[in-house]
C-alpha cells in the first residue's frame, strides 16, 4: 500500500504585509533581470531566521504590560547580519522581514562584509517613561540574546531608538557574558565604544550622494532647493548638512506636519527651538504650516523622504515636482509610484544606496571596536565619502550599461553579490 505524501511549498503568510510585498516585488523584478537561479530565488525571498518574543515590562504604576518584539535575520552568507531596531506601534513581522531583506542588499551594494537583519518592538516609545523604556529594552535584549553578538548579528538604531537604547543593549549583553562587549551593537555613545560621526552618518551619506547626482545632472548645489519629510535623526541631519553644503532647505516636516519658507529655513536655529521647547515644527514659527502630503508635492530640486515606508504611492506620485528623489527612509516609494516617477524623469537615488551612510559608519564603529583603536572624525568622513560615492557611480554605470533604473541597478548589484556568496559556499548539508 503506497502512501501519498502531500508536499507543500513554504508559505509566507505570516510575513504577508504591504511592506514585505513591496520588498519581494522589488526582489522578483531584479531577480528576473539577473536571471537568478530559481532555487536561490525561493530562498532569498524568505528570511533565514525569524524570532518573535514576548516582553513583559513592569510599568511605573506597578502593572505588567506585555509587548511583542522581533529579530529577523534575512541572510548571513557574507558575514554577520546587521541592521537596526525599530520601536514603533505599527511594527510587525512582515515589516521587520522586509527591512531585513533591504539591509542584505544595502550591505552588499556598499561592499560591507555583512548580511541583513532588523529588529523591532511594537510600542510607542514616547508614551513610556525613561525607566519603562529601559526595562523594555533590557528585557527585549535578553530575549534576543541567543541571536545577537559581534560575530553573529549586530543591531543599531532605527526609527524610535537611539544611542541610549544601544547603550542599554550593550550593557545587558555584557552582563550576560561577564565582560564589556563593545561590538555587539553600533550607534553607541562614544564613552562605550561608539564612533565619531555615527549619529549624523545617514544624513551625511544622503548629502554626499545627492551632490553626486547634482553633478551628474550638471546642476549647482548653491541653486538647489530641498524639502525633507521627517525630522528625526535622518531628516534633521540631512537638513543641517544640506545647508552646510550650500543648498536652501525650504521645508521640513514631522508626524504633526511641517513648515515651509521659500527663503530657506535656518536649520540650526530651527533645531534649537524644536528641541529646547519640545514643540512641534509649526510652533517654531519659522515658516508657513504645510501638511506632509503638501510637502511631498512641493516644487523643489531635491525631495528627501526620511520618515516611514510607502509614502510615495500611485495616488500622489504624479503630483511630485522634484528633480531628484533621495530616499533617506527605507521603502518610501511603491513600485507603481516608481514607474510614474521614472516616466516623469525624476532622478531617483534609491534607499539602499541613499541611506547607506548609517550602516557604513556602523561598519567603521564595529571595526574600531574590534581593533580597540579609534579613528579621527576626518578619517570617518573621508572613508564614508569614498565608499558611498563609489557605490553611487558603480550604480549609475550599471544602470546605463543595462539600460535600467537606478533602483533596479542597485538591487541587482546587491543581489548578485549575495547570490555569488551562496553559490560559492554551496548548499548545506
Ligand atoms: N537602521 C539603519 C538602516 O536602516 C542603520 C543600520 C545599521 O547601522 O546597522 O540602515
Amino acid at each position: 500500500m503506497s502512501e501519498t505524501v502531500q508536499v507543500t511549498r513554504p508559505t509566507t503568510n505570516e510575513l504577508d504585509t504591504p511592506t514585505y510585498r513591496l520588498a519581494v516585488a522589488q526582489f522578483d523584478q531584479a531577480a528576473e533581470a539577473l536571471n537568478l537561479d530559481p532555487n536561490l530565488r525561493q530562498r532569498l525571498k524568505l528570511p533565514q531566521r525569524s524570532l518573535i518574543v514576548s516582553i513583559p515590562v513592569r510599568m511605573d504604576n506597578g502593572s505588567v504590560e506585555v509587548f511583542t518584539g522581533y529579530r529577523v535575520q534575512h541572510d548571513s552568507s557574507r558575514g554577520p547580519s546587521k541592521g537596526g531596531i525599530r520601536y514603533h506601534p505599527d511594527v510587525n513581522l512582515g515589516e521587520v522581514a522586509a527591512l531585513a531583506m533591504w539591509m542584505t542588499w544595502k550591505c552588499a551594494l556598499a561592499g560591507l562584509p555583512y548580511g541583513g537583519a532588523k529588529g523591532g518592538v511594537k510600542v510607542a516609545p514616547k508614551k513610556l517613561s525613561r525607566s519603562e523604556l529601559q526595562r523594555l529594552t533590557r528585557r527585549y535584549a535578553a530575549e534576543i540574546f541567543p541571536l545577537i553578538g559581534p560575530d553573529k548579528d549586530v543591531p543599531a538604531p532605527d526609527v524610535g531608538t537611539d544611542a541610549q537604547v544601544m547603550a542599554w543593549i550593550m550593557d545587558t549583553y555584557s552582563q550576560q557574558v561577564g565582560y564589556a562587549v563593545q561590538g555587539v551593537v553600533t550607534g553607541k555613545p562614544l564613552s562605550i565604544g561608539g564612533s565619531l560621526g555615527r549619529e549624523e552618518a545617514t544624513g551625511r551619506g544622503v548629502v554626499y550622494v545627492t551632490m553626486e547626482a547634482l553633478r551628474h545632472l550638471k546642476m549647482d548645489i548653491e541653486k538647489a532647493t530641498v524639502a525633507i519629510q521627517g525630522f528625526g535623526n535622518v531628516g534633521s541631519n540631512t537638513a543641517l548638512i544640506m545647508q552646510e553644503a550650500g543648498a536652501k532647505v525650504i521645508a521640513v516636516s514631522d508626524v504633526t506636519g511641517g513648515i515651509y519658507n521659500a527663503k530657506g529655513l535656518d536649520i540650526p536655529e530651527l533645531l534649537r527651538r524644536y528641541r529646547t521647547n519640545g514643540q512641534t515644527l509649526r510652533d517654531t514659527k519659522m515658516g508657513d504650516f504645510l501638511t506632509n502630503e503638501e510637502l511631498l508635492q512641493l516644487n523643489c530640486t531635491v525631495l528627501v523622504p526620511a520618515a516611514l515606508s510607502e509614502q510615495i504611492t500611485e495616488k500622489n506620485a504624479a503630483n511630485l515636482r522634484c528633480r531628484i528623489l533621495a530616499e533617506g527612509a527605507n521603502g518610501p516609494t511603491t513600485l507603481e509610484a516608481d514607474r510614474i516617477l521614472i516616466d516623469k524623469g525624476v532622478f531617483i537615488i534609491p534607499d539602499i544606496l541613499a541611506n547607506s551612510g548609517g550602516v557604513i559608519v556602523s561598519y567603521f564603529e564595529w571595526v574600531q571596536d574590534a581593533q580597540r583603536f579609534f579613528w579621527k572624525a576626518k578619517d570617518i568622513q573621508e572613508r564614508l565619502h569614498e565608499i558611498i560615492t563609489n557605490a553611487f557611480h558603480r550604480t549609475l554605470s550599471f544602470a546605463s550599461a543595462k539600460k535600467t533604473s537606478m533602483r533596479m541597478a542597485a538591487l541587482m548589484s546587491g543581489i548578485d553579490k549575495v547570490a555569488q556568496a551562496h553559490l560559492q559556499r554551496g548548499l548545506y548539508p
